[in-house]
């Protein structure tokens, strides 16, 4: 039994309980809601080094009000059941949160991925994909999985291949998972999505000022020191956007094997190179190796963006940042949230502040079912018309255009604008109304409740239109 896992689910459903009751709905249906509807483990064997290991995977369906069920498979060695029907539950929520249109899904498969070369984990990714593609746990109308973490667009290409070969009469199979690489039915913007989404909440979260006081902070994200734990996929992309195009300051990285501090910011692009170089932060400037000084050192906004559990009632006491932005899936147990909000930090959570992924999965989805990419019927025409204005405004006014402007405004959007547009556009009105319902009423303590609440509602109008 894996205590932390425990006490992730624990937390989760602690949380859903506490909205659940301030939205008022029927013990029968909470229950319904509150619980998973299924969850698979699979043992599969595979003979590697000459010998037969045996694996253990997991894909647990939390709702299937909508349909396909959606959510990343990670590879953990720490998985187990509770940890997949925790993540499994946050998903139903945030897709319904974001309204992304799918039911709530997740997996996991029993490995330290270091452990093993690329052609050993592709056999066993292909192996596994076989044990869920039996049991329709991945396919494009009921399960469609994507990269978490210790997985990314490698694994998903496995995996569509192989969902292809079991189905080669399909046609829809590249919408079978979502985060592949753009050369396998991926779209543009996928692998930064989550970070990006990131990002667009703080930006939002910024945009609101009467939330940012509350946290006793105010001004603008430019100048903000920021502290980030896990610099993967989805830590390094929200650091370095919001260095980059934000001007803030990443003073603090946590690693597994330590921590880098820099006062005067810290260069995201060369630690992150250095990471993939020699498998660690060690050695980069500012090494330490008292993580703990990081994580409760002075700073603005912290980015937990690693693993769930990390912010626990023994230490939330020493964490001084005004925010904290929940990039990781359950990284604040439920009292630590109790103890970080009673003394004002605001937390955007994760249902909310990590939805950028499932946001361009579901755009990647669309593309794959469509069979073509976004903005290729209406980039060249927007192109021509914006010719026709500029020449229109010029004969006219008998003036030239701008230079600098002119190529900027006549570029039609490519895929990679119109999933950036989108992802932004969700990420606004997510924070706006999670923001909304909060000042709604006085009895609705955070930011978290609040959006959980919204999405209990829309499943529970989803489950009463359904008659159940
Ligand atoms: P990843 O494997 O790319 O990155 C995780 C990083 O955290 C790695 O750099 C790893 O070394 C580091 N790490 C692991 N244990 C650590 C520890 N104890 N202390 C400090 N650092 C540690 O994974 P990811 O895809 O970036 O996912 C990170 C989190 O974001 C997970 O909670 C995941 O569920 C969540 N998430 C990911 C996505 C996505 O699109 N990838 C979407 C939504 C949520």
């Amino acid at each position: 039994m894996n205590t932390r896992n425990q006490d992730f689910l624990s937390s989760v459903e602690r949380m859903f309980d506490q909205a659940a009751e301030l939205v008022g709905i029927p013990d029968d249906l909470r229950h319904k809601i509150k619980v998973a509807n299924s969850t698979y483990t699979v043992r599969f064997g595979v003979r590697l080094r000459n010998k037969l290991y045996t694996f253990v995977g997991y894909r647990s369906v939390h709702s299937e009000h909508r349909e396909p069920v959606k959510g990343g498979i990670r590879y953990s060695p720490y998985a187990d059941q509770d940890e997949v029907e925790a993540l499994a539950a946050l998903m139903t929520y945030k897709c319904a949160l974001v309204e992304a249109p799918f039911g709530g899904s997740k997996g996991a498969l029993v490995i330290d991925p270091n452990e093993w070369e690329p052609h050993e984990l592709e056999r066993i990714t292909r192996r596994f994909t076989q044990e869920l593609a039996k049991r329709n746990l991945i396919s494009p109308a009921q399960n469609v999985p994507a990269p978490d973490m210790g997985t990314g667009e490698r694994e998903m290409a496995w995996m569509a291949d192989e969902y292809k070969r079991l189905n080669p009469n399909e046609l829809n199979t590249w919408a079978c998972v979502t985060g592949k690489p753009v050369s396998k039915g991926g779209i543009r913007g996928r692998v930064e999505a989550t970070g990006r989404g990131v990002q667009y909440a703080l930006q939002e979260a910024f945009r609101h000022p009467q939330d940012i006081e509350h946290s006793g902070l105010s001004g603008t994200l430019a100048g903000k020191r920021i502290v980030v734990q896990g610099l993967g996929n989805v830590g390094y992309h929200a650091a370095q956007f919001l260095s980059q195009e934000d001007d803030a300051l990443i003073i603090g990285v946590m690693e597994r094997d330590g921590a880098v501090y820099d006062e005067d910011g810290i260069d995201v692009d060369g630690l992150h190179k250095h990471i993939h170089e020699t498998g660690g932060v060690k050695g980069f400037k500012g090494f330490t190796n008292d993580s703990n000084s990081v994580l409760t050192c002075n700073c603005d906004i912290f980015i937990p963006a690693a693993l769930e559990g990390v912010i626990t009632k023994e230490n939330a006491d020493d964490i001084k940042a005004n925010i904290i932005i929940e990039a990781a899936n359950g990284p604040i147990t439920f009292t630590a949230n109790e103890m970080l909000r009673d003394r004002g930090c605001l937390i955007i959570p994760d249902l909310y502040a990590n939805a950028g992924g499932v946001t361009v999965s579901y755009f990647e989805w669309v593309k794959n079912i469509g069979h073509i990419r976004f903005g290729r019927m209406q980039r060249r025409q927007h192109e021509r018309q914006t010719m026709d204005m500029v020449a229109a405004v010029e004969e006219m006014t008998g003036a030239k255009f701008p230079e600098r402007l002119l190529a900027r405004i006549i570029q039609g959007p490519t895929e990679l604008d119109l999933v950036r547009s989108g992802l932004d556009d969700v990420m606004r009105e997510g924070y706006q109304v999670i923001s909304a319902k909060w000042h709604s009423d006085p009895r609705i303590p955070d930011l978290r409740t609040a959006a959980m609440m919204i999405a209990i509602e829309r499943i529970r109008d989803s489950y009463t239109s359904l008659g159940i």
